[in-house]
Formats: C-alpha cells, sequence, structure tokens
C-alpha cells in the first residue's frame, strides 16, 4: 500500500509517499517556515517559494494534481494520552479525543490536528490514520509511570509519564531483533533515540516498560535546546530570583538549555564536537555532561530489563557521532559494554551495526516514516 504520510509541525509540514511493504519513497519534501511570507516547499535539492504560505498551500504544491498516487494518510501525532494505545483511524471521536489531548501537547496536538484538517479536506474519500508518539509507552507499569507527588494531580490532571519517540523506539527494536537473528518477543533492549529531542526506552519482549521522557517530551536525558532532568526545586527558586514567569522558564528550559545552554554556542552536535576538537571548553563540558547523563539512563534502564541483551544507537546523533557513542559506551564498562573502535568510527557498517568487542551495541538508522506507513496499512488492511 502506498501511504502519504504526514508530520505537520507548528510552522513545518514534513511529508512522504512510502511503499509500506518496500519502504520505497515515491516521493517527499517539506515546508518550512509556513504561516510566514518567507514559506519555502523543498522537494529533493529544489527549493520553491510559497507565496500563500498556508498548510493546504504547502499540501497542494507538494502533491499537484494527480490524485490515486497514495491509498491512505498516516498522521504522525504527538500526544496521544492514555486513550491510545496503538494507532487509530481518525474519526469525528479520534479527533475529539486527541483534542481533549493538547493541554498536554500545547505545541505539537494544534499543528498535527491542523494537518488532519486540511488533509481530510483535501482528501475526504481516503482512509486516514493516526500514529501517535505515546502510545507504544501506554504498556509501561505503574511504577514506571507514577510521579511521587499528590495522587490528586494524577487523578484530576493526568500527571503521570507518557514518554514519546515510540514509534521510533518500536522500529528500531524491530530492526535490532532482525540483525541479531531472535525474535524481539525474547529480547530486552535499551534503544537510545538521540535527535535533537532525546530519549532512552528499555523494551522487554518487545514492550515498553520504561522510558526516559515524562509528561512532556522535557524530562529524561539531556538534548540540543531542552534540559532534560532537574531539581524540581530549581523552577520556584528561578521565578523567585529572576521575577520570571512559569512561561519563561519554561521557554528557558525547552528552547535555550541542554546542549545549548551548556556550550554557549549550538545545539548542532556537529558544530559542538569540531568545536571541542578545537579545544572549546564549553563544548567539551556539553558533550560529556550529554554522554554521562545518557549512559547514567542506560544502566538506570537495565533495571526493569533484569538482563541487557543489546543497546541500540539511533537519531542524528546516535547514528552519527563516533565521539558521544565512544564516551557513552566507556562509562558503560561498569556493566560490560567495550567500544570496538575500529568497527564504531565506520557507524558498524561492515558489521551488521555491531560496535563492541564486549556487550552488544548496535547502530541502526531509524524510519520513524517508514514505521508511520506500516502501522497505517496493518490497520486498514490488516496482515492475514
Ligand atoms: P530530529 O530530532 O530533528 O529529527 P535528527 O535525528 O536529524 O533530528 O538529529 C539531529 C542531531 O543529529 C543534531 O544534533 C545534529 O548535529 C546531529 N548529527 C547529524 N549528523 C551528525 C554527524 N555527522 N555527527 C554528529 N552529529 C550529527
Amino acid at each position: 500500500m502506498d501511504v502519504l504520510v504526514l508530520n505537520s509541525g507548528s510552522s513545518s509540514l514534513k511529508y512522504a509517499i512510502i511503499d509500506s511493504k518496500t519502504g520505497l519513497r515515491r516521493g517527499a519534501g517539506l515546508a518550512e517556515r509556513l504561516g510566514t511570507p518567507d514559506a519555502t516547499l523543498r522537494v529533493g535539492a529544489v527549493s520553491m517559494p510559497l507565496p500563500d504560505g498556508s498548510l493546504h498551500a504547502a499540501l497542494s504544491h507538494a502533491l499537484g494534481s494527480a490524485p490515486g498516487q497514495f491509498q491512505a494518510i498516516g498522521h504522525r501525532v504527538v500526544h496521544g494520552g492514555n486513550t491510545f494505545t496503538q494507532a487509530a483511524r481518525i474519526t469525528a471521536e479520534v479527533v475529539a479525543a486527541i483534542t481533549t489531548c493538547v493541554r498536554l501537547a500545547p505545541l505539537h496536538n494544534p499543528a498535527n490536528l491542523a494537518g488532519i484538517a486540511v488533509a481530510q479536506k483535501m482528501f475526504p474519500a481516503i482512509p486516514q490514520v493516526a500514529v501517535f508518539d505515546t502510545a507504544f509507552h501506554q504498556s509501561m507499569p505503574a511504577v514506571a509511570y507514577r510521579y511521587a507527588i499528590p495522587s490528586a494531580w494524577y487523578h484530576e490532571f493526568g500527571v503521570r509519564r507518557y514518554g514519546f519517540h515510540g514509534t521510533s523506539h518500536r522500529f528500531v527494536a524491530q530492526r535490532a531483533a532482525e540483525i541479531l537473528g531472535q525474535p524481539v518477543t525474547s529480547l530486552r533492549l535499551v534503544t537510545a533515540h538521540l535527535g535533537n529531542g532525546c530519549s532512552a526506552c528499555a523494551i522487554r519482549d518487545g514492550i515498553s516498560v520504561d522510558t526516559t521522557m515524562g509528561l512532556t517530551p522535557l524530562e529524561g536525558l539531556v538534548m540540543g535546546t531542552r534540559s532534560g532532568d532537574l531539581d524540581p526545586g530549581i523552577i520556584p527558586y528561578l521565578m523567585q530570583s529572576t521575577g520570571h514567569s512559569a512561561q519563561q522558564i519554561s521557554d528557558d528550559l525547552n528552547q535555550r538549555s541542554g546542549l545549548l545552554g551548556l556550550s554557549e554556542h549550538s545545539n548542532d552536535m556537529r558544530i559542538l564536537g569540531a568545536a571541542a576538537a578545537a579545544g572549546d571548553a564549553k563544548a567539551t563540558l556539553a558533550i560529556a555532561v550529554f554522554c554521562y547523563r545518557l549512559a547514567k539512563s542506560i544502566a538506570a534502564l537495565a533495571v526493569p530489563l533484569g538482563r541487557l541483551d543489546a543497546v541500540v544507537f539511533t537519531g542524528g546523533i546516535g547514528e552519527h557521532s563516533v565521539e558521544v557513542r565512544a564516551k557513552t559506551l566507556a562509562l558503560l564498562g561498569i556493566i560490560g559494554f567495550a567500544e570496538d573502535p575500529v568497527a564504531n568510527a565506520q557507524h558498524g557498517i561492515l558489521t551488521n551495526g555491531m560496535i563492541t568487542t564486549a556487550g552488544r551495541a548496535l547502530v541502526i538508522a531509524t524510519d520513524e516514516e517508514l514505521m508511520i506507513a506500516r502501522d497505517t496499512a496493518d490497520l486498514l488492511s490488516p496482515p492475514a
């Protein structure tokens, strides 16, 4: 089945038409700065201005007037709350349920809903499916998802850990099982998705049992511009010390922290790697904190697994940063890992992804769009 996969952000739209069986891309592109006069659509190496920079204009330009290119549409939806444990065919009820999750993801879900609305208007006859970042983690037990806070906050406001990046964690877990030649249902894995956002996940027998992100994608690992874990006492302390509002502090933690906050230079691991190599002490510290926190989290996620069969590195940093993997694996020596420096330098290309001489760590390229296409196809015409 050819599936149009849509990832609709607050000012961007990523799309791809994917054969759900083979993974072949029949077309793909990215519209950026939507809603501004500088909106553009990039298809391959070609970039064109979008004078009417609306989501609708972006989709019409992207898909031209050639219907019949795809038989279904799969939407990435960030927050499915407690409601969605797997992908769902989009109906009025499903849209209403996604809308009730807006309070949990005020930046993401409204943009995802806008994408759904435009696609429904443009392609009313084509079935559409929502695939949730949170759904994979709905299998977490209460010990993993409850915070030790007044229970009323959980019952009245849904304050619990949800986790994100589920589509990516699930995809690389399946690939790891293929590579290791074992069913995913007999493997105990920690997967580390390290992109601009970063999270790690403990996957036991194919099921998420714990993850580092929480109520929001701010918890857990150090990220490009997000702080990850911090003492919650810091927030009232800073509000009192600076007079800033909760919103200002939240913006600082989401947009001016992480690698960017520590390095005072960049949120981009490539730039920081080059700066550190040239002797920049702040970039060196930023990378060191990133790897230290990642290694601590991976070791902690071994607890719910009871046994750790393999660690998987994925996402832009996980797939490409030799330095981050090397530093992280060195710290994981205590639980039996030893880097294979040659294989790591080659990103595991010649070793089926494997980059260790002791313990098993793999580099696996993620493909969230293909996973969304597969989920969409499976939901609409379940495999026999
Ligand atoms: P997103 O989460 O937005 O999908 P990506 O998965 O593409 O982002 O990851 C972006 C991160 O990957 C950036 O920090 C970028 O610097 C890093 N990255 C990409 N290529 C490399 C590379 N060759 N070496 C080190 N880091 C890289």
